[in-house]
């Protein structure tokens, strides 16, 4: 569906990025790894237009996409959704679910009064929480794994045809993060949408990926799918990657 070619990108003079350049097939889940400061947040930014690149380009589906967000046409920004670490930030504390969730089902696909009502509700099933205990709460009288639930609502709200998760399991504790995990793989096979999952921790990458992209200050060490890539790790620097997290 996307591939990212060839991008350097960075901040002021200082370049992130260099090179940087891999796909993320349909329907699959492509796991970005690699230690703290390497640019994968960086490569979800270019790849969401948040972030320009300096040099190379992003493309959906063969097409060559505005560098810039503000250049994106709507439909080009449904397709892609994000899906952050901290749901809480990412939410709008004043809003409640049902707004929350209204907005993207009216900007992306037009959706108003009766069939959006019926949206939000088949959303909360997807999602896994009751719409009538849930709707017209507000994001401070969820669990963080619930609001976790709701950033994955509004992201499918859209009907993207990827997600780029961000470190989404990183702030809940293990049982929380594997039911999130597990719905997200769900999600996959009833919808085909492809994952740009960044987590450094290699235990989701085992449970989740097909494909691994290993970075290293800012360049595509190794990529592949993940046996070829893990198991056993190919590279000395995937080796001490696996090695070096708990
Ligand atoms: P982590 O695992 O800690 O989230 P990461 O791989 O996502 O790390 P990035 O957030 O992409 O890493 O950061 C890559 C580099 O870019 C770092 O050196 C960081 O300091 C720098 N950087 C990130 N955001 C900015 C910014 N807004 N302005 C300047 N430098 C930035
Ligand atoms: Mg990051």
């Amino acid at each position: 569906v996307i591939s990212i070619s060839n991008v350097t990108a960075g901040y002021g003079r200082l370049d992130v990025l260099r090179d940087v350049d891999f796909e993320i097939p349909r329907g699959a889940t492509v796991a970005v790894v690699g230690e703290s400061g390497s640019g994968k947040s960086t490569a979800a930014r270019v790849v969401t237009g948040l972030l320009p690149p300096r040099t190379g380009a992003i493309s959906l589906n063969g097409e060559v996409l505005p560098p810039s967000l503000t250049q994106r046409s709507r439909e080009q920004l449904r397709k892609i959704q994000m899906i952050y670490q901290m749901a809480d930030t990412a939410l709008n504390p004043r809003q409640t679910i049902r707004q929350i969730l209204s907005r993207p089902l009216q900007f992306y696909l037009g959706l108003k009064g009766e069939a959006r009502e019926r949206r939000l509700f088949e959303l909360m099933e997807q999602i896994e929480l009751q719409p009538s205990l849930f709707l017209d709460r507000r994001p401070g009288e969820l669990s963080g794994g619930q609001k976790q639930r709701i950033g994955i609502a509004r992201a499918l709200a859209a009907n993207p045809e990827i997600i780029i998760c961000d470190e989404v399991t990183s702030a809940l504790d293990q049982l929380v993060a594997e039911g999130i995990l597990r719905l997200l793989s769900g999600l996959q096979d009833e919808t085909g949408v492809s994952y740009m999952f960044i987590t450094h921790d290699i235990d989701t990458v085992r449970a989740i990926a097909d494909e691994v992209v290993v970075m290293k200050g800012g360049t595509v060490q190794d990529k592949g799918s993940k046996r070829e890539v893990m198991d056993p790790p190919r590279h000395d620097y995937t080796r001490q990657l696996l090695a070096s997290v708990p």
